[in-house]
Parts: structure tokens; C-alpha cells; sequence
């Protein structure tokens, strides 16, 4: 159901501090963690705690949520020390998604290029 834990969710168990991560924040209804795989100086994924599948979903099933997950990019920026930065929500496998729970990339600390690839 939407909103729910999945058991077969990283970043479900990721909030659920069953896999580590390397957290930046966390408030009552969501977490910024560093990315793995980081494609920038700072690249930070914001995500909501609850499942949702992705920024789709995420947008119809929970808007607080989603506004929650914005107002957080901007403090992440904030403590970043970053003025000009990308957000990114990669919205089904053809856009590159591939962890399926909602997650903003915040990216910045180096110039990016546009249109993106
Ligand atoms: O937008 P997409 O779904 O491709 O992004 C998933 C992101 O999750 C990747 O950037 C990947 O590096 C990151 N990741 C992570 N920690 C993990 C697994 C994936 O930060 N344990």
C-alpha cells in the first residue's frame, strides 16, 4: 500500500538505519543521506520516509510529503554552502531511475552542463 514500508525497498531499510548511510538530515518525515555513487562535490538524495514509488507517486499519493522533500533540497543547499545547484528526480527507467522510493538529487559544488544527457 502506498506509503508503506517495502521489504524489498533500499532506501526503506535505509530508513530504518538497517543499511547504513551517510546522513546529512533527517526530520520527522523525511532523510537526506549522501549519494554512493556521488556525480558531483556534494550530491545528496532527499527521499520521504514513507514508500512511495517515485515523485509521481510521491506527488499524487502525498503532496505534504513532497513539499517536505522541496523544503529539504533547500536546506541541504543551505548547508552546503551551495547558491547554484541542480535538483533532480529521475521519474521511471527510461529518466534513469533505478532505486524505486522517491529520492531528489541534490547536485552542486562543480558547473553543470544543460540540456542534461
Ligand atoms: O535516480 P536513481 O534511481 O538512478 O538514483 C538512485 C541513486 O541511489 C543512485 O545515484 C545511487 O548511486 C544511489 N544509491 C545510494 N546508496 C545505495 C544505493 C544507491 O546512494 N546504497
Amino acid at each position: 500500500m502506498a506509503g508503506e514500508p517495502q521489504d524489498d525497498c533500499l532506501f526503506c531499510k535505509i530508513v530504518a538505519k538497517e543499511v547504513p548511510a551517510t546522513i546529512v538530515r533527517e526530520t520527522e518525515t523525511t532523510l537526506a543521506f549522501r549519494d554512493i555513487n556521488p556525480q558531483a562535490p556534494t550530491h545528496v538524495l532527499v527521499i520521504p520516509k514513507a514508500h512511495h514509488e517515485n515523485a509521481a507517486a510521491l506527488a499524487a499519493e502525498a503532496p505534504q510529503a513532497a513539499a517536505d522533500v522541496l523544503a529539504e533540497t533547500k536546506a541541504v543547499a543551505d548547508e552546503e554552502g551551495l547558491d547554484s545547484y541542480r535538483l533532480v528526480f529521475n521519474t521511471g527507467s527510461g529518466a534513469g531511475q533505478t532505486v524505486w522510493h522517491a529520492h531528489a538529487h541534490v547536485l552542486g559544488g562543480r558547473g553543470l552542463q544543460w540540456p542534461p544527457g
